[in-house]
């Protein structure tokens, strides 16, 4: 473990999900219905590979995955095995280059593969591959793997893809479609989630499903079975599953912003409800941080668990006093700073009669930039409020996420560079309560220390590798 500093290398961005089948006759269709159900793990691109047996074909675009995947789209996805992938990112001019999945031929064969984290050595290894002749296509680190492999001398695919992981540091929930396997795999800290399950499918057929979340699952009727465990390799071919450890133990760290505000709260992660921890989360803060009020609301929708629990346990009524239009993609994922400042009145509406006079407890999970929350206090407030007590359902947010999770450099953190009294004043609430690290760590259980808390401690559980400056561009490794 050690400190991350702000310069240790460029803030890479990237917010994922994945998704993989095999075994079931229109795995493209059933991925797409996965990927649809993941679609709030990124915004910005998706993309379908789809296996045959013999050939693997690949479509991605920019944008939603059912403005993408139309019938006839899905029509030249045949195949009983597929990876899917929805992706966000914020930098870069070759955001379709850096679409997933990757698909390639080499003498493995057809190969194609998508990722869920950030490879915080990504541009040390492709420094490398690049001064060995490696020619590179667009900044994502997936690439990188795929260069990895294709140089391995390993026999096998399974084999190489061994060898390419064991040389990567940082966070990937790996999906990896090739001639006649499918391959999932996980990082040995386990930072990213992703779930196994299974399907029934006629005549006593059984298909395997792979998913960065369980309500991937719930959709298409598949059943949760296990975590791909960290560490963890499973391969799933015509003779069957297996599942094999390709590395050392490492210490666990499971990203707990996943279950503050990453994940469905409809969704198992790490094995965990979410819902669950939402809900402990907010029952906690409201005995951490009591105040007299009239009406506990919600920030609809990343709040509304924590506002239950704050809800239940201080006994002031719950009122979904600001309400969400949902054809609005989330504000803080558009990629453009327009949209973003406009964002919040396109997207939220206070209900005025139920806050006109009131005390209002405003429960939300996490305070970024404080542009946002400032806003919403302001509505509340112009919607008729006599107080604002303003309350959030994990501690400070410190310091980057150099492992999937897309918040911004520390200048840009509002808590790396306020007191608690300043941020109040910056979002204009009456008072202001963040839930403890102790909390925190309560609600999701985490008596073995297995999360990762380094957004709110500044404490990484990795190395993070300088990137160099070969690159004039920032890079965005996807
Ligand atoms: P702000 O007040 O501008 O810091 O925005 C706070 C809002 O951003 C909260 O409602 C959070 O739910 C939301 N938020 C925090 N982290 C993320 C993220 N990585 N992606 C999208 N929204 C986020």
């Amino acid at each position: 473990m050690h400190d991350g500093h702000d310069d240790v290398f460029d803030k890479l961005r990237e917010e994922c999900g994945v998704f993989a089948i095999y075994g079931h006759p229109e795995a493209a269709n059933v991925t797409y219905l996965g990927l649809y159900a993941l679609q709030h793990r990124g915004q910005e691109s998706a993309g379908i590979a789809s296996g045959t047996g013999r050939e693997i074909i690949c479509r991605k675009a920019m944008g939603h995955v059912a403005d993408i995947f139309k019938p006839e789209v899905l029509a030249q996805l045949p195949g009983h095995m597929a990876i899917g992938h929805t992706r966000y990112s914020t930098t870069g001019d070759s955001k379709m280059l850096n679409a997933q999945p990757f698909s390639v031929t080499c003498h493995k064969g057809p190969i194609a593969v998508a990722h869920n984290g950030n490879i915080t050595n990504a541009a040390e290894l492709r420094r490398d591959l690049e001064a060995d002749g490696s020619i590179f296509q667009a900044t994502s680190d997936t690439e990188v793997i795929l260069h990895l492999m294709a140089r391995s001398r390993e026999r096998t695919l399974a084999g190489a893809l061994r060898e390419a992981l064991l040389q990567l540091e940082g966070a990937f929930s790996l999906v990896l479609v090739a001639a006649d396997q499918l391959i999932v795999a996980r990082d040995p800290h386990g930072f990213r989630p992703l779930a196994m399950g299974q399907m029934e499918l006629s005549e006593h057929r059984i298909g395997y499903v792979f998913a960065s979340e369980t309500c991937a699952f719930d959709l298409i009727g598949a059943v949760y079975r296990s975590d791909v465990e960290p560490g963890e390799m499973v391969i799933v071919g015509p003779r069957g599953v297996t599942r094999e450890r390709y590395a050392p133990k490492r210490a666990l760290a499971h990203c707990v912003f996943e279950h503050v505000y990453f994940a469905r709260p409809d969704s198992l992660v790490f094995g965990r409800p979410v819902q669950q921890s939402r809900e402990a989360m907010g029952r906690l803060l409201a005995i951490e941080n009591p105040v007299d009020a009239d009406v506990v609301v919600p920030v609809p929708d990343s709040g509304v668990a924590a506002a239950l629990g704050y809800a239940a346990e201080s006994g002031i009524p719950f009122r979904q006093a600001l309400i969400r239009n949902h054809y609005v993609g989330r504000t803080f994922i558009e990629p453009s700073q327009a949209i973003r400042d406009f964002g919040v009145k396109l997207k939220l509406n206070p209900v005025r009669h139920l806050l006109e006079g009131k005390r209002v407890i405003l429960v939300d999970d996490s305070i970024v930039r404080g542009t946002t929350s400032r806003k919403i206090v302001r509505m509340v407030r112009q919607a008729g409020a006599k107080e604002v007590h303003m309350r959030i359902s994990c501690p400070p947010t410190v310091s980057p996420c150099f492992y999937g999770v897309d918040t911004p450099d520390k200048q840009q953190l509002i808590a790396a560079n306020s007191t608690i009294d300043e941020i109040r004043r910056f979002v204009e609430a009456d008072s202001l309560g963040y839930l403890s690290l102790g909390g925190l760590a309560d609600a999701v259980n985490d008596h073995n220390r297995d999360f990762c808390n380094a957004c709110y401690t500044g404490v990484y559980p990795t190395e993070l590798v300088q990137i160099d400056t070969l690159h004039t561009e920032k890079p965005d490794l996807g």
